[in-house]
């Protein structure tokens, strides 16, 4: 695997509090290196809880702009994998880097996702008694704004990337609904706009079908299918239909105990003898 870059002297962003602009609460952070056209580095990265582990040397890469698919059994480690690459957890050994040169271990939670790493969680998360409008004008203007812009209305320009927002998500004639009126699936959708308003470049999707319906689940595929490229994503998901209808002709990575235990496209991890033993055999 390539390297991240030792040469390169790391990102300026060890200290908090000194790189951040009077007025901006994003960090003066350098641009994230995508030289070799790598968006996210893990590295035998082991997270111990009490002696066990839930992650366990695990080494992976994602590309820019890719879609990666991650399954698993129950207690794979899946989420654990997630929450180091959030900073939520820190991994007792190994590293994780966003592109070459920024060490993710170095920086906060808050620093992570201003640095360009979005995360869905299981559950939706929506202002609920906002409109669905309001629930993208927030999420928006939370990126890189201070109180007076808060305040302000909203430039043209972002009148417009909501409504291509909206529109993405399938939420044109629900703009004016309040958030707490829509379905599950939809609440989810909302969710994951409301990150798409901040421009991440890695979006982190926690089992985002749990609980829809069958036409929720075809939309989201949809949906993914649409943000194929234009974000790298990392998708775990159990449900195997909608995992083949977004893998396409992409990598899935199959962990288990922590570390990987097959990866390749779906065709070739389903017809895997290790794979269909301790997952998909069940
Ligand atoms: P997955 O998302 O693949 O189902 P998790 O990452 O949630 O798996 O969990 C991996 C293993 O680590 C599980 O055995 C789980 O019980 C354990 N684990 C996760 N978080 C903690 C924690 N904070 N303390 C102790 N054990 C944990
Ligand atoms: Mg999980």
């Amino acid at each position: 695997m390539t390297k991240p870059d030792d040469n390169v002297s790391p990102a300026p962003v060890a200290a908090e509090g000194d790189q951040y602009h009077a007025s901006y609460r994003r960090p003066l952070m350098p641009g994230v290196d995508t030289t070799h056209q790598v968006i996210l580095y893990l590295e035998d990265i082991t997270v111990e809880f009490d002696g066990f582990k839930a992650l366990n040397a695990l080494t992976m890469e994602i590309g820019v702009g890719e879609l990666r698919c991650i399954i698993g059994p129950n207690g794979a480690g899946k989420t654990t994998m997630m929450d180091v690459i959030t900073g939520k957890t820190r991994p007792s050994s190994g590293s994780a880097f966003f592109g070459q040169t920024i060490d993710l271990s170095k920086l906060t939670e808050a620093q992570i996702a201003t640095a360009g790493i979005g995360r869905k969680f299981q559950r939706p998360t929506v202002f609920e008694m906002h409109t669905v409008f309001e629930n993208l004008e927030l999420a928006l203007k939370s990126d890189k704004s201070v109180w007076p812009t808060l305040m302000a209305g909203l430039s043209s320009e972002q009148r417009d990337r909501i409504d291509a927002t909206l529109k993405l998500l399938r939420l044109e004639s629900h703009s004016n609904r309040v958030a707490g009126l829509l379905s599950h699936g939809q609440k989810q959708w909302l969710e994951i706009g409301m990150l798409l308003m901040q421009e991440p470049m890695l979006l982190l999707l926690d089992e985002p079908v749990a609980g829809m319906t069958d036409a929720e689940t075809e939309r989201t595929a949809e949906l993914f299918n649409e943000l194929r490229g234009k974000h790298s994503l990392v998708v775990v998901e159990h449900d195997m239909d909608f995992v083949q209808s977004i893998a396409l002709d992409g990598k899935v990575t199959v962990l288990c105990e922590g570390s990987v235990l097959a990866e390749g496209k779906m065709h070739e991890v389903q017809a895997d003898p290790r794979v269909i033993e301790v997952y998909l055999g069940r």
